[in-house]
């Protein structure tokens, strides 16, 4: 059982509430810590004291704050093993998974550390020569970092990094079911000396404290990862006082198979990158379109390949594929987007129950799904799913399979695979999303820019691009 505390100001606080919430171990529904149960005031406790340390730490020149960062990234590096059994027993997925989660998170807080010196502005020539436009960059103040539970580690650092190097402090709000592996996060920033106040991290129900953290007018920016329903809310409250957003939202992610397609591949990175994390990945494999001339092949080795992906408790079988989901809410939902396909007619060639033995009585699991003959109303091609559940449908025209994978309100990743370079100009300048992968499924690395279009967000993450979500420009102009 492990009790932690908020970090506020650089101390370990209680919250004024008193009050403190258990955390969960998915594979066991075993109780495993608790946090405490944050109110409002614990907020502002904590927007106070990024407010008091922003003036100092966006005075330091960038590369003093890139030293305090790479010291952070090493000591989240040396403590990698910590925080990814912390982080499998509350979210549940495989030990391997979360140390490479937990190692990616370090690379980016390096990453960013290093674009924290790199900012610059510009000098634009003006329609005298006796007047000089010069813009320059100036970080934006207090920033709220509001985080799911699906990748605490990796996406609150996509947050941490930009924001620190650009020179803004800032408060986290983990989710609820995984507070646990963001604090042990937080506090390597604090181990490796990061001034009081910089980065503070806050737990409690988004619906109070994170609703507080938002609308305080000490925050000046909002970063959020999170459902779309939930985004919308957040950016309505930040739009009372026109603040910054930047929202990665949900996604319905197309994969498109051609008939030239390399199949192995296709299958593959399909099965991975459809049930990886139990499906509850924004950038999962929602819908699988697949050209009706390979249609029945690729169906029975997309099965097999399913079939063959192994389950279990990722803490005492680290290399397993898939471990529990995070809830109990996660198995309703993906069963009632089955059921629902099911009675529009569709057929379930395999997954969709709870896999028999022991080990798995007591935890979330479930084994993934592969429905077919979907009809195009049915929920799962129009809502994410966020489980481990993929419908396969047939197209017989490069227009048509365009048609359908636009056809939904959210706009975050699409793949394809094929071998044609028409068909893959065509697909890169007519596909309605953020990230398009072609013969790949690597949707997210940090070098590139990570966002959505339509329904799946506002702005980016990632990249030199992430930079400018924490930073103002200014205009000066100079006359001689
Ligand atoms: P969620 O329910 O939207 O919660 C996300 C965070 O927002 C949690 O910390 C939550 O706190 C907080 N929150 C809830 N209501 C709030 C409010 N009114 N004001 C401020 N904060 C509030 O999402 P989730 O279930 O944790 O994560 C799954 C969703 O995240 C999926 O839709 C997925 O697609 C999306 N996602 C998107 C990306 C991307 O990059 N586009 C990446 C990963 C996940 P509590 O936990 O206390 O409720």
């Amino acid at each position: 059982m492990r009790d932690y505390r908020l970090i506020v100001n650089g101390e370990l606080v209680e919250s004024v509430s008193g009050n403190r919430f258990n955390v969960i171990n998915p594979a066991t529904s075993e109780v495993i810590g608790s946090v405490p149960d944050g109110v409002p005031e614990d907020a502002v406790s904590a927007l106070q004291a990024a407010e008091r340390a922003f003036p100092g730490w966006a005075a330091l020149p960038p590369t003093v704050r890139a030293d305090y960062m790479h010291k952070s990234a090493e000591l989240i590096r040396a403590r990698k093993r910590d925080i990814a059994v912390t982080l499998t027993m509350e979210q549940g997925k495989p030990l391997r998974d979360a140390e490479k989660e937990v190692q990616d998170a370090a690379a980016a807080i390096d990453f960013f550390a290093d674009e924290g010196i790199r900012i610059r502005g510009e000098v634009i020539p003006t329609g005298v020569t006796s007047a000089l436009s010069i813009v320059v960059k100036q970080p934006i103040g207090v920033c709220v970092a509001i985080t799911p539970w699906n990748y605490p580690v990796s996406l609150l650092a996509w947050k941490v990094g930009p924001a620190l190097a650009a020179g803004c402090s800032i408060v986290a709000k983990p989710a609820s079911e995984t507070p646990l592996s963001s604090i042990e996060f937080v506090r390597c920033f604090l181990d490796a000396g990061v001034p009081k106040g910089v980065i503070n991290i806050v737990t409690g129900s988004g619906g109070k404290i994170g609703r507080e953290l938002v609308q305080n007018p000490i925050t000046k920016k909002v970063a959020l990862t999170g459902s779309t329903l939930v985004g919308k809310c957040v950016a309505s409250l930040a739009g009372e006082h026109l603040k910054k957003v930047s929202l990665e939202l949900g996604g319905h992610s197309p994969f498109i198979v051609f008939g030239d397609a390399d199949l192995k591949s296709a299958v593959a990175e399909g099965v991975r990158r459809s049930f990886r994390n139990m499906g509850q990945i924004c950038n999962a494999v929602n819908r699988i379109l697949v050209h009706e001339s390979i249609a029945d092949e690729f169906i029975d080795m997309f099965v097999e390949g399913t079939k063959n992906m192994t389950i279990g408790n990722g803490l005492n079988n680290p290399d397993v594929d898939l471990g529990p989901m995070v809830n109990e809410e996660g198995i309703k939902r993906t069963m009632t987007h089955i059921q629902d396909a099911l009675d529009r007619g569709a057929r379930l060639l395999c997954g969709g129950r709870k896999p028999a033995g022991k080990e798995f009585e007591r935890g979330f699991f479930l084994k993934p799904a592969v429905l077919v003959d979907v009809p195009r109303d049915s929920i799962i091609m129009q809502e994410e799913t966020f489980g481990p559940a993929v419908a396969i449908v047939k197209f017989e025209s490069l227009d048509e399979a365009i048609h359908l994978a636009n056809a939904t309100q959210y706009g975050l990743v699409a793949y394809a695979y094929t071998q044609d370079i028409e068909t893959i100009i065509t697909l890169v300048n007519m596909l309605d999303f953020g990230t398009v992968c072609i013969n790949n499924t690597v949707a997210a690395s940090v070098q590139a820019p990570y966002g959505g279009w339509k329904e799946s967000g506002v702005g980016v993450e990632l990249s030199h691009h992430a930079m400018d979500e924490y930073l103002h420009i200014k205009h000066v102009r100079i006359q001689g």
